[in-house]
């Protein structure tokens, strides 16, 4: 059993980016540092080639 520490609203932030940057972004890697839109938490967004 893994214990994610990722809170439930950080996840949701995660995931919406991961999205746009699927979406919208041509180039690789795209490395970010975001606040969550909820709890304001930095979040290390890290994404070193092109999602599936
Ligand atoms: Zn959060």
């Amino acid at each position: 059993m893994a214990e994610e520490q990722t809170k439930a609203c950080c996840q949701r932030t995660i995931e919406r980016m991961l999205r746009v940057i699927r979406e919208s972004y041509v180039s690789f890697p795209v490395i970010k540092d975001v606040p969550c839109e909820e709890c304001k938490e930095i979040l290390a967004i890290r994404v070193y080639a092109k999602p599936e």
